[in-house]
């Protein structure tokens, strides 16, 4: 059976920076499992690749802060990720649920950029569906890029990373023994255990105490159209949409608040998307009647995630990172980043967290 200091269950983004972590904090034998072929292929993929702003949460102003924190820092570090050469433009509907006026105020009280969108980029919307459209500042990652230099740090860090790994926590947790994981290449103990593993969280084995949300969510992926090429769009607030730089693909990506979920349940035992039918169609339909040069794409298809939240923000769309210790044993620590940027909240909980026995 082999021993490791720390094993870490998930190769997504907050895995592989977890990992990375764990031996800078004093972990020797530092081990990653992965069930896919290749690192970050599933949420850290999968998803609208914004480096958040704050400018997406006026019904959560933690969310909005914490974001606006860490966007210049995260724009910084991982600025060979960051697609700088785009603007970004939030516009307001008609029927949205704030006004103009009141998302302005809201930017100008997280102390983001926002300014009325220039004559040439205003006019890409259809002015009785859209009240305003402002100029912001927010910024898209490219996830391949991101996963090339994750496994060169994990490398350099000499973190023992296994792909094509499924891992499952044998039942009996004890507080006082290594941890006992199955995995295809056999059994392992583990000093301590990081759950990274998003969608699955609560499937690993693991028993995790916050309610969790899933969401089967598609994103059409699109060939932009010249005159949006460099631009991001979102459409607040309410059932409306965003079309964003998607630089994994060299393509951009959609979404839309009616039609992106195609179902959502609390209950654990789907880790994995299920391949559905495309609601891609209807997505651009709707948002053709905003942003007209959308009418005439031809999509290039859709890629699909669980999205996962925690039920307590359910009604605020916040998205606070969760860590939680396993109740059986003080070993075992849940992690879910929510967002990209929140990297620096779990690292930060990372360093807090009370190892000490276990280095
Ligand atoms: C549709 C959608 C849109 C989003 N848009 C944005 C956005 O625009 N900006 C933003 O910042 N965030 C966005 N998010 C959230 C963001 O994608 C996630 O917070 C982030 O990617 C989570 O990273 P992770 O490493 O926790 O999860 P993942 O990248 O999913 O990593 C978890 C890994 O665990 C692995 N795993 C699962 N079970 C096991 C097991 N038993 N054994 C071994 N490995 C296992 C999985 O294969 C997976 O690779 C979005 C999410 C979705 C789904």
């Amino acid at each position: 059976m082999a021993n490791v200091d720390a094993l870490v269950i998930g190769g997504g983004f907050f895995g592989c920076e977890i990992a990375v972590e764990l031996r800078r904090l004093g972990f020797s034998k530092v081990m990653l499992c992965e069930r896919e072929p290749g690192l970050l292929r599933r949420a850290s993929y999968v998803n609208q690749a914004r480096v958040h702003n704050g400018y997406h949460y006026p019904r959560s102003l933690s969310t909005a802060e914490r974001s606006r924190a860490n966007f210049e820092r995260f724009v910084e570090d991982y600025g060979y990720a960051v697609r700088t050469d785009m603007v970004k433009l939030y516009a307001i509907a008609a029927t949205s649920r704030v006004n103009a006026a009141q998302y302005a105020s809201f930017c100008g009280k997280i102390g983001v950029p926002c300014r009325e969108a220039p004559a040439q980029l205003a006019r890409l919307f259809d002015p009785d569906l859209i009240e305003a459209s402002f100029l912001t500042r927010e910024l898209a990652f490219d996830a391949v890029a991101l996963a090339r230099t994750a496994a060169q740090r994990l490398a350099d860090a000499r973190v023992e990373v296994r792909l094509n790994a499924p891992v499952k926590l044998d039942p009996i947790i004890s507080a006082t023994q290594p941890i006992r994981v199955a995995t295809p290449a056999g059994a392992i103990e583990a000093g301590v255990v990081v759950n990274c593993s998003y969608a699955a969280l609560d499937e690993v084995g693991v028993p995790v105490r916050a309610r969790i949300k899933r969401e089967l969510a598609e994103m059409l992926l699109i060939p932009p159209p010249r005159d949006i090429a460099d631009v991001g769009i979102t459409v607040m607030d309410g059932p409306f949409f965003s079309t964003m730089p998607f630089p994994a693909a060299r393509l951009h990506s959609l979404s839309h608040v009616r039609y992106t979920p195609h179902e959502a349940w609390t209950e654990p035992g789907r880790g994995h998307a299920p391949p559905v039918r495309s609601n891609g169609e209807a997505m651009l339909r709707d948002a053709a009647r905003f942003l007209p040069v959308l009418a005439k794409v031809e999509p290039v298809r859709s890629i699909f995630e669980i999205k996962t939240v925690l039920m307590r923000n359910e009604d605020d769309d916040g998205r606070p990172i969760l860590a939680e210790t396993c109740a059986e044993s003080p070993r075992i620590l849940s992690v879910m980043g929510s967002k990209i940027d929140n990297i620096y909240d779990v690292l930060e909980t990372l360093r807090a967290h009370d190892w000490k026995e276990h280095v």
